[in-house]
């Protein structure tokens, strides 16, 4: 109906399972959504590949794109630059594709100032114990980082209000369909569809001869 996609941010505590709910969604609708790879400093997990889950770059690179204002917005998080390259959002969108960010707070505000009609959304564990469990069940980073990225959830809870919708990831297969219903939702918001309007509009005109 919409002819333009809807930019949809995806934020969460690291280990809520935003990685994991972004290939379910993506495996299911694959037709309908472009994920967009962020370009970072830090370093590659094991089985991690440059150019799908990032662009793994180094700091002086980073700062080259902000300086040539190649990203969308960008943000240091646990003392890495992450940032998402403007050339790609803007192709997929044109496309008509409904292309998502999976980023961190600071970056998900920047977005809705840059982009009023994004979608924000914020991926949660069912409770903060699950949160924990799935950061070390997920065995990649050691104790100590997982303590900060334990203590920048706490910061980043007191942001969950700014996002239009919560998703609950428990049961993964339904928090993908929670999350593609709350999508289709959004396309059928009447401001997104002016075009539709405007053409029953007319039609509505003829018929009344
Ligand atoms: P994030 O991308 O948010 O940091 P991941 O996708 O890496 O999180 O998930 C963190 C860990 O939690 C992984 O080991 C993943 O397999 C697990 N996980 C993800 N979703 C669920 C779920 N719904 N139920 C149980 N474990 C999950
Ligand atoms: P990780 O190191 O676990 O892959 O990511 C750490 C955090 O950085 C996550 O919260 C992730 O969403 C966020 N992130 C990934 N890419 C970007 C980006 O391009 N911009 C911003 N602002 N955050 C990002």
């Amino acid at each position: 109906m919409n002819t333009r996609g809807i930019l949809i941010v995806v934020s969460g505590f690291s280990g809520a399972g935003k990685g994991t709910l972004m290939k379910a969604l993506l495996s299911k609708y694959e037709e309908r959504y472009a994920l967009s790879v962020s370009a970072t400093t830090r370093k590659p997990r094991l089985g991690e590949v440059d150019g799908r889950e990032y662009f793994f770059i180094s700091t002086a690179e980073f700062e080259k794109k902000i300086a040539k204002d190649e990203l969308i917005e960008y943000a240091k998080y646990v003392d890495h630059y992450y940032g998402t390259p403007r050339d790609y959002v803007e192709r997929q969108l044109d496309a008509g594709k409904d292309v998502i960010l999976e980023i961190e707070i600071q970056g998900a505000l920047k977005v809705k100032e840059k982009f009023p009609d994004a979608l924000l959304l914020f991926v949660t564990p069912p409770s903060a114990a699950e949160l924990k469990k799935r950061l070390i069940g997920r065995g990649t980073e050691t104790m100590d980082v997982i303590g900060a990225r334990l203590q920048r959830a706490a910061e980043e809870a007191e942001g969950m209000n700014r996002y239009d919708y919560l998703v609950v990831n428990d049961d993964l297969d339904v928090c993908v369909e929670q999350m593609h219903a709350i999508i289709c939702g959004e396309h059928r918001r009447c401001y997104r569809c002016e075009t539709f309007i405007s053409e029953i509009k007319n039609e509505l005109e003829d018929l009344k001869g």
